[in-house]
């Protein structure tokens, strides 16, 4: 009986032509639009003097792609509690909610049903780790913003691997927080030598930046021993693939950052984070070119963020290239500031001209004094970010979230069911088939209730 049972499971399989990926990967650019995609490759050309796309990113080689809408159930424009909690449970839900429906019901995401399949489970990101789109991932609370009662559900949920800023919380909450995590088997590593040093004997992982910071430094302000995204792939598939030798793995990449540096209309640290984002999706194909038909690699956005458009009012012209005058996002250009204090115009000039390659605004003398305070220190540089960006004739007409498609590509087995229009929950539905769940309720909820 067993043995009939058997074969027609795989004429079951062989019919349909169900997927069975061995090995997941989401890769989730926060805030990541098709212009902020196009942007960066535009820029890389531009770099070369070319017009077009000479260094292609890895993931816009990918044979499918699709559109993908973010709206919410509450919303035409998603926030990323929504739109996380969309991409990994099935469920619109209203905006600000983490694992739960529109009525306030926990609803579990695929990452859930992939560790009760067996697999090896990983949640990485640059921003805190009981942020939106990692949170929604392993967390239910109708708040995005109860941070603390948030981070508990990584306990909770007690997958494998977690990687990114720390918990955002007190200190008091976090020492208390990672006490119980080691108590239940976590190693918590700082920086990847550390993860390197502790991997082997680790029986589950944090790993987060050297000292506790609850974000990954932008790209553009990097410095040598901060983590990467791609060190945190890396770092992932080398752990998870470790963990499960049979039932393989799922994970879970956010390159969260896209998303604030959008916020600040900040373009050069947007298109360095997109290009970090990148950087950690080749060590993903790098795994998958080892594994091909085992692995799938889906790389989308949970909305796009700014607005942004490669163009400006009433001219026919791009030049991106000016960005490369940028040397330090805007956040680290205001804290550069602000360390002046009782400092010259001349100073203040000096530094916005070695940093992001234009004259901060106003007409004043060299040897002017200037008492730098926090707010002066933010309009001069959120000022010289606007004009370097008006000067590569880039415009942002949002400052926020915008409600546009957002892209998604896909390589390896079962990556041909992402095609054409689709809707942001058909993502997780589908890795559901491929883990044998029911999806019949597709658009409501399929995955599975606890
Ligand atoms: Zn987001």
């Amino acid at each position: 009986m067993k043995r009939i049972l058997g074969t027609l499971l795989l004429l079951l399989v062989a019919t349909t032509g169900f997927a069975q990926p061995k090995y997941i990967f989401y890769f989730i650019g926060d805030g990541m639009g098709p212009s902020h995609v196009l942007a960066t490759e535009l820029y890389l050309g531009e770099l070369q003097g070319v017009i077009g796309r000479p260094q292609k990113l890895v993931f816009t080689q990918f044979p499918e792609s699709a559109f993908v809408t973010t709206f919410s159930a509450s919303n035409g424009v998603t926030d990323s509690a929504a739109s996380g909690t969309a991409l990994s449970t099935g469920y619109k839900t209203s905006n600000g909610r983490i694992g739960t429906d529109a009525d306030g019901n926990d609803i579990y995401s695929v990452a859930y049903d992939a560790k009760n399949a067996g697999m090896a489970v990983g949640i990485a990101t640059t921003v805190c780790i009981n942020h939106a789109t990692p949170s929604a991932f392993y967390a239910h609370n109708n708040s995005r913003n109860n941070y603390n009662e948030i981070a508990q559900w990584m306990l909770e949920a007690d997958y494998d691997f977690y990687a990114g800023g720390d918990a955002k919380c007190t200190t008091e909450q976090r020492n208390d927080l990672y006490g119980r995590a080691e108590k239940q088997g976590y190693t918590i590593a700082r920086g990847y030598d550390d993860y390197k040093s502790k991997a082997k004997k680790a029986e589950k992982m944090m790993l987060y930046q050297k000292n506790v910071a609850e974000e990954v430094p932008y790209a553009i302000d990097r410095t040598k021993d901060d983590l990467t995204l791609a060190q945190i792939t890396k770092a992932g598939i080398d752990f998870l693939s470790k963990k499960s030798k049979k039932e393989g793995f799922f994970m879970m990449v956010e390159g969260g950052k896209i998303d604030y540096a959008s916020h600040r209309d900040d373009a050069a640290t947007m298109i360095h984070e997109v290009l970090d984002f990148n950087a950690a999706i080749e060590e993903a194909y790098e795994f998958y070119k080892m594994h091909k038909n085992e692995t799938l690699i889906i790389v989308t956005a949970d909305h796009e963020t700014g607005g942004i458009v490669l163009g400006y009012t009433g001219q026919y012209k791009l030049d991106l290239k000016v960005l490369e005058s940028q040397k330090v996002s805007v956040d680290n250009l205001v804290a550069m500031l602000e360390s002046l204090k009782k400092t010259t115009w001349g100073k203040v000039s000096e530094m916005v001209k070695e940093n992001i390659g234009v004259e901060p605004r106003g007409n004043y003398s060299n040897d002017e004094a200037v008492e730098m305070t926090h707010d002066l220190a933010n309009r001069i540089a959120y000022d010289a970010i606007y004009d370097l960006n008006h000067k590569a004739l880039i415009s942002w007409a949002s400052g926020n979230h915008s409600g546009t498609f957002v892209p998604l590509f896909a390589i390896g087995e079962g990556a041909d069911r992402f095609n054409g229009v689709i809707d942001n929950t058909d993502i997780p539905l589908t890795i559901m088939e491929f883990l044998g769940i029911d999806t019949k309720l597709k658009g409501q909820y399929c995955g599975k209730k606890k």
